[in-house]
């Protein structure tokens, strides 16, 4: 009835199928969900454990035991004792939800504390930040209300979907990941022609983990009388001189336009932020729709999130053992030739190409014990398939050695080693 081969599908292709309503193209869906658990495909796995570097994956009587890489719990901190503790203690005083909005009511204390904190962290103290539910919020709302029809929004094409999203009503150009050149030639040609340019990066790249040429990148937006905005979700807490992430050992933390992030990665709870000047985040914060109609980050995760900040500078031996982590992973992916790419981050991808051969390595690192992403289209391009895996500070070398030598172990029989 239509034409779609559900062996080569991608999530992409049910979007839409023109010609179809909703309840049709649902219905579609459902039985590419059947084919896919029917034929062993992995569609979901559930957790049963929590984030950890270890977890009993699965359901019912399937429920297995796995080394996990899937969750960006960079530094272990869904799991510290003094996070849940706050949280604990946030509950108590203020209740389980905030049930309302910023503006009618669901604005407590912990989120202006909040907000001063991760100012601060970021060294923005005469600035400020407003915190929305999720990073996915913050990206897409700010993008949203700050640019109009007469904008510009120029992002780097591998940004995350959540600053897609926030452009749909305004005009966007992409440029090619990382290519400087491509960025100027736009900037150059919209100078005259929109009002305000807007260019969005990200610090670190979620699914290849490079960084983008800050410095550069800003110059360029400095000579073309443009702003711009970072995502470093990948970033804080992992990279720079004090875990402030990509941008702090340019020495440009201060002069980003606007700085956004989540704290459902590094920071071990959900949220998201958005740092900019005052006058700025005032706009977002009584203009934004999300901050007007959607209720606020509930207390005991607020409670929860401060604590984790504090905690970036009061352990840092986290950040070394993450970082002692993810050398050694990288060196032993990298000695059998397996292609990691660029990746200077906690995201190490084996790069495989093939979207078929990627499925089959995930499944038989299951089959193994160890839980990875496969990814493929429209995630990445459609002959950039790869395994991703997050390194954490709760994985101990046993996990990566284990890890390790399931890939070995493939690679004898797969051939993926690329070198
Ligand atoms: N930006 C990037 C680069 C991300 O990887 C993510 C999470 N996948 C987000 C934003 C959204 O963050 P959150 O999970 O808090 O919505």
């Amino acid at each position: 009835r239509m034409d779609i081969n559900f062996s080569t599908a991608t999530f992409k292709d049910f979007e839409n199928i023109p010609g179809f309503d909703m309840m049709q193209r649902a219905d579609i869906y459902y039985d590419f969900i059947e084919y896919m658990k029917t034929n062993g495909h992995r569609y979901r796995l559930q957790n049963n454990t929590g984030c950890s570097s270890v977890m009993n994956i699965g359901e019912d009587d399937a429920i297995k035991e796995m080394v996990s890489f899937v969750t960006s719990d960079y530094l272990g901190l869904t799991q510290h004792p003094k996070v849940k503790q706050a949280a604990i203690e946030g509950i108590k005083e203020f209740g389980a939800g905030s049930a309302a909005t910023p503006l009618i009511g669901g604005y407590y204390s912990y989120h202006n504390e909040l907000e001063t904190k991760i100012a601060s962290f970021f060294g923005r103290s005469k600035d400020e930040a407003v915190t929305f539910t999720t990073g996915y919020t913050a990206n897409s709302a700010t993008l949203q209300i700050l640019l109009q029809k007469e904008d510009i929004a120029i992002i780097d094409m591998a940004v995350h979907a959540s600053v897609y999203e926030g452009c749909i009503l305004t005009n966007r150009k992409t440029f090619p990941h990382n290519d400087l050149e491509a960025l100027e030639h736009i900037l150059k040609t919209s100078e005259q022609q929109y009002r305000t340019k807007l260019v969005v990066i990200d610090g670190v790249y979620s699914q290849d983990g490079d960084t983008a040429p800050i410095e550069e990148i800003y110059n360029l937006v400095k000579k073309y009388n443009a702003y711009l905005m970072i995502d470093d979700v990948h970033g804080v807490g992992i990279l720079g001189k004090t875990g402030r992430g990509t941008i702090e050992d340019t020495g440009l933390l201060d002069k980003i336009d606007i700085i956004t992030g989540t704290f459902s990665k590094t920071f071990g709870n959900v949220g998201g932020y958005v740092i900019a000047n005052k006058t700025l985040t005032n706009f977002i914060r009584f203009q934004s729709r999300q901050q007007i109609f959607s209720a606020t980050i509930p207390p005991g995760t607020a409670a929860g999130t401060i604590k984790a900040i504090d905690l970036i500078d009061e352990e840092p031996q986290l950040r070394t053992k993450l970082w002692e982590n993810i050398n050694y992973f990288k060196k032993g992916l990298d000695d059998m030739g397996l292609e990691t790419g660029t990746t200077c981050s906690a995201v190490v991808p084996v790069k495989i190409g093939d979207p078929h051969i990627t499925m089959d390595v995930g499944k038989m690192l299951l089959d193994r014990g160890v839980y990875t992403n496969p990814i493929m289209y429209p995630a990445v391009a459609r002959k950039d398939a790869r395994i991703r895996m997050s390194v954490t500070a709760s994985h101990e070398i046993e996990h990566l050695d284990k890890t390790l030598n399931a890939f070995d172990d493939i690679n004898k029989k797969l051939h993926i080693a690329k070198k």
